[in-house]
Parts: structure tokens; C-alpha cells; sequence
């Protein structure tokens, strides 16, 4: 089974751009989404965040997500124990999730990819570009945040130029219908490959 990792910066357009691939027939995994849907089902996440961050961790059962965002805005060593709960088990239902596909390849999106040496787990890697002024632009209209904020994800992120130098495809993702284009060139370019 090929799988394909889709990265690309904060703002970038991975989810929009995975979107499509999904509409082309594409199997795709969102990881950040699985991340949080594990967050709020998974029993065993759940007792260990309690046990991280206390009972304020969940609120009737949902995930305190202000309350966690910001203990480890203030503190990395949190962000690195939280991700230490999570990622072997969004791996491992990634591993499930991969069997039960039947397709020709797979798509992976994941926001932090090359950041912890993950790239080597994948046949292929397309990422997602823009300007970062449009990334801004575009995430100040779709979330309540600020542009330091952003900002200051961007800075612990890998830059474009570098994650391009380790891509097998990349897509300027700026004008939409230029993006969908090169998503078709993608996708048929892959399935030749298999
Ligand atoms: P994050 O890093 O937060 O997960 P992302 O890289 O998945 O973000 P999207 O959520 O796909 O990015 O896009 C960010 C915002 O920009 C969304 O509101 C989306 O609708 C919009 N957007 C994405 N691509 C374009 C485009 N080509 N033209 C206009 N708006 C776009």
C-alpha cells in the first residue's frame, strides 16, 4: 500500500487540499482530527492527560482545550508529555485504519511531519505552499487568534524552502482552481507510479 504524507505550514491549505484528493476517490487520514477525536474517546488518553494535567483536563467528558492550550503555551516539557500520550496511539489507529483501506495509495495529513523525522515512514510527501502573509490572512479570518500567534507557530516550524527540499511534489496552494489542477496532476502522477 502506498502512503502519501501531506504537509505543509500553519494556513498552508492541507486540509482543503486533502479535501479534494478525498473527492478524486483518495483515502484520507487527517491525523490532527483523529488526534482529537482519540483525545475524547480513547480511555486510556484520557486517564493519562487527567493524570498530566489534572480533573480540569476534560470538562463532561470533552476535552479543556483553553485549559491545556494554555499550560503548554507556557511550557514546552507539557506539549512533549502530551505528545508522548498521543502519538503511539494515533500511530497505532493509523496502522488499523491503513487495513481496512483498498485503494491504489493513501493520503496522511499531518501538520508537523519532517519537524520530528517522521518523513521517512512515507512513499511519497506533497507539500502544501503560500505566502506567509496569505497563510496569516487566511487563518486570522478562520480562527480567534492572533497574528503573533501564528506567528510564533510559524517559528517552530520548518520553513517552505527547507520541507520543499524533501518533497516529492509540491502545490502552491494560492488561486483554487490552479490548486485543483495541480492536485489532478498529482493523483495521476501516482497512479502511474503504482
Ligand atoms: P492548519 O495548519 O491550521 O491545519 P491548513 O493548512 O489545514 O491549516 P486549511 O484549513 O485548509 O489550512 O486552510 C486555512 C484557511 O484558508 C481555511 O479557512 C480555508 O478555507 C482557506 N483556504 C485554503 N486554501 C485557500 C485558497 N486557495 N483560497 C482561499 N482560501 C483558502
Amino acid at each position: 500500500m502506498i502512503i502519501v504524507g501531506l504537509t505543509g505550514g500553519i494556513g498552508s491549505g492541507k486540509t482543503t487540499v486533502a479535501k479534494q484528493f478525498k473527492k478524486l476517490g483518495v483515502p484520507v487520514y487527517i491525523a490532527d482530527v483523529e488526534a482529537k477525536n482519540l483525545m475524547n474517546k480513547s480511555k486510556i488518553i484520557k486517564r493519562k492527560l487527567i493524570q498530566l494535567f489534572g480533573d480540569k483536563a476534560y470538562i463532561n467528558d470533552t476535552l479543556n482545550k483553553p485549559f491545556i492550550a494554555d499550560i503548554i503555551f507556557n511550557d514546552k516539557n507539557y506539549l512533549q508529555k502530551m505528545n508522548d500520550i498521543i502519538h503511539p496511539r494515533v500511530a497505532k489507529h493509523f496502522k488499523n485504519w491503513v487495513l481496512k483501506q483498498d485503494a491504489p495509495y493513501l493520503i496522511k495529513e499531518v501538520a508537523i511531519l519532517f519537524e520530528n523525522g517522521g518523513h521517512k515512514s512515507y512513499d511519497y510527501i506533497i507539500t502544501v505552499t503560500a505566502p506567509k502573509d496569505l497563510r496569516i490572512k487566511r487563518l486570522l479570518m478562520r480562527d480567534n487568534t492572533t497574528k503573533e500567534k501564528i506567528q510564533a507557530i510559524m517559528k517552530n516550524q520548518w520553513s517552505d524552502e527547507e520541507k520543499i527540499k524533501h518533497s516529492h511534489y509540491v502545490i502552491e496552494n494560492t488561486a483554487l482552481e490552479l490548486t485543483q489542477k495541480q492536485i489532478v496532476n498529482i493523483h495521476e502522477n501516482i497512479l502511474e507510479s503504482v
